[in-house]
């Protein structure tokens, strides 16, 4: 008898007809004889629905009402999936994160676990209850309903079966596991049968929604294996695992694309020491990460200081940058939303040399742009005008030769 935790995701709980497929997927798991702790998502659009509301009410919402109301989408789906599985003669029982309770810092949006407490779920599990817990929230030390940003069910399903050490860790999904790119935007992607803990951190932190960051992150530190795989059929996924050498063998692994970031430029401020710290550091203080940053000085000594936010934040950050922009004297604060940042990733990159320049060159002979670049010892990423994102991840995924029959 094995201790399995199961995450369904929005698109898998998106009807009653598909909850009660979940019902039925979970029962042929809980019916083979094991322990079952299932992890829902919010039905599909629903989230969305409930942050487009707390944006019509007002610009910024409050954080801590915002949590609030966004935790609400998978208080239904918790429900209506124990109810499906009572209905079936199952013993079920539906917990929110704070019931549990799961605990977070006090970040509201972007809550971090810090505790799980485990004594509630073992009594149920022994009674034979299949335990099915909200996925994407959780509870800070004051009592205050947190949520673990985006895609953060994932995160909740990681965490549980690192706390309750359980055998099987499984992400279902609407896609039959991690692939070479979106499988969505580019027909030629492939199935990837094992992907390394730090290639996945890197493709989720670059784009790939398939994953929340922050679940990988988890899962390597607490070594649990994720099997991604689809609800919608048997066949076997991919697992997110320690690397091993045969990862090495293989130069890009992923192609990764985000269309969620907007870019903030601060024009002509004198180049003095200390700039990028007066700009930067009033974000951070609200919590705002700036992920791609570049700094051009002129020969008058003048600098442009030019960074990424994610567009969530955008709004918030540039009101932010407009008030800095003064302090520092600068002339003016430049946007663009329209952009996408274009990653390549692969563990084989830190033994080949080479990648970076084949991946420009195979741009720029489809005359797209590079606005900004970063790198990593295992990625290189860079900011392109957003209208050439499939465009991109096409000719790359060519150009490295990812293209191929299922694995
Ligand atoms: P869920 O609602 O189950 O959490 P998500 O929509 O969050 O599902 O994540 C699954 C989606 O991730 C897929 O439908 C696919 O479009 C997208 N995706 C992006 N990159 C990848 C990738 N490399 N492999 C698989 N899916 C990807
Ligand atoms: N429902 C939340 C979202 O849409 C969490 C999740 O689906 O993982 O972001
Ligand atoms: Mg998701």
């Amino acid at each position: 008898m094995a201790l399995v935790v199961q995450k369904y995701g929005g698109t898998s709980m998106g009807t009653i007809e598909r909850i009660r497929n979940v019902a039925k997927r979970v029962i042929k798991t809980y019916d083979a004889g094991n322990d079952m702790v299932v992890i829902v998502s919010a039905m599909s659009g629903e989230t969305n629905k409930l942050v487009a509301l707390a944006n019509e009410v007002t610009e910024f919402p409050d954080n801590r009402e915002y949590d609030v109301l966004v935790a609400s989408g998978e208080q239904v789906s918790i429900a209506l999936l124990a109810m499906c599985l009572k209905s079936m003669g199952y013993k079920a029982k539906s917990y929110h994160g704070w019931q549990i309770p799961i605990i977070t810092d006090n970040v509201f949006s972007k809550a971090r676990i810090e505790e799980i407490d485990d004594k509630k779920v073992r009594a149920d599990l022994k009674e034979g209850t299949i335990i099915i817990v909200a996925g994407f929230q959780g509870v800070d030390r004051e009592g205050n309903v947190t949520t673990l940003g985006r895609g953060g069910s994932d995160t909740s399903a990681v965490a549980m079966a690192a706390a309750l050490k359980a055998d099987v860790c499984e992400i279902y999904t609407d896609v039959d596991g991690v692939y070479t790119t979106d499988p969505n935007i580019c027909t030629d992607a492939r199935k990837i049968e094992k992907v390394s803990y730090d290639e996945m951190l890197e493709m989720a932190s670059l784009g790939a929604k398939v994953l929340q960051i922050r679940s990988v992150e988890f899962a390597k530190k607490y070594n649990v294996d994720i099997h991604v795989r689809s609800s919608f059929n048997d066949n076997p996924g991919t697992m997110v695992t320690k690397e091993d050498k045969d990862m090495e063998a293989v130069l890009v692994s992923g192609i990764a694309y985000d269309k969620n970031e907007a870019k903030i430029a601060v024009m002509r401020v004198p180049d003095k020491p200390g700039i990028a710290a007066k700009i930067l550091s009033p974000l951070s203080e609200a919590n705002i990460s700036v992920d791609m940053i570049v700094q051009n000085v002129s020969e008058d000594s003048f600098t442009d200081f030019t960074f990424t936010v994610t567009k969530a934040d955008f709004k918030k950050a540039l009101a932010i940058t407009k008030e800095s922009a003064k302090e520092v004297e600068a002339k003016d604060v430049m946007t663009d939303e329209n952009i996408s940042k274009i990653s390549i990733v692969g563990v084989g990159m830190r033994s080949h040399a080479g990648v970076a320049t084949k991946m420009f060159e195979t741009l720029a002979k489809e005359g797209i742009n590079i606005q900004m670049i970063s790198t990593s010892e295992i990625k290189v990423s860079v900011v392109v005008d957003a209208k050439y994102t499939e465009l991109a991840v096409r000719v790359l995924h060519d150009a490295f030769g990812l293209a191929g029959a299922a694995a």
